[in-house]
């Protein structure tokens, strides 16, 4: 196909989205020049209407809106301020939520020390975490960080500097997932659900 400039230029700003690689950039720019008026307009608006309402929470980094910033979690009575859940994106705050089983606050890194992918620690809310944690007054940190290498070393890192601050630092248990079975658990997970283990009079859902 003959390069047309503007066309490209979606194409390039498709592909840096998550999950979005060149091919699939370039379906999507070419269906949206097709259907100017389902696809395009519809999206226009949605982006202009992102763009005009949609920040991040000053205190946990959360997605919200211009007009409640703080957040709605940040700034309720009924939360305990003294807990901070610290996970790696927005998205993992909306998933724990949904589940109902945490009441304190949260602090969003926007991703993970990763060498691979060139983020290093100051890329990272790392900086405005630990003035949070040395500014407010903290009893936990509990870590909802994803369990891989990178997610690892993310939660090591942490978890040095929290204890030089003198702050108690935990991190989820990672375990079977319900429903499935021992058998068709990898060895990882299995370590980890042992090494998390509880006493079994703790383990009820509420
Ligand atoms: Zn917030």
């Amino acid at each position: 196909m003959h390069h047309i400039e503007q066309h490209d230029k979606l194409i390039r700003a498709l592909s840096r989205l998550p999950g979005i690689g060149r091919r699939s950039a370039e379906r999507i720019a070419l269906t949206i020049a097709h259907e100017k008026k389902l696809l395009l307009e519809p999206l226009l608006n949605a982006l202009q209407g992102v763009n005009d309402n949609i920040t991040t929470c000053d205190c946990c980094g959360v997605i919200t809106t211009f007009d409640a910033n703080p957040c709605a979690i940040c700034s309720s009575s009924t939360r305990d301020k003294s807990i901070i859940c610290v996970v790696e994106n927005s998205d993992d705050i909306l998933t724990i939520e949904k589940a109902d089983s945490f009441n304190g606050v949260y602090h969003t890194l926007n991703g993970r020390i990763s060498p691979m992918t060139g983020v290093r620690p100051e890329d990272l809310r790392l900086k405005e975490l630990f003035e949070r944690v040395e500014k407010e007054k903290i009893s936990e940190v509990i870590l909802a960080i994803n369990t891989d290498v990178e997610g690892d070393a993310t939660a090591a890192y942490i978890s040095e500097k929290l204890a030089s601050l003198g702050i108690k630092t935990t991190r989820i248990a990672f375990g079977i997932p319900a429903d499935s079975g021992i058998i068709y658990t990898d060895p990882i997970t299995l370590k980890r659900a042992f090494n998390g283990r509880l006493p079994a009079t703790k383990l009820n859902l509420n």
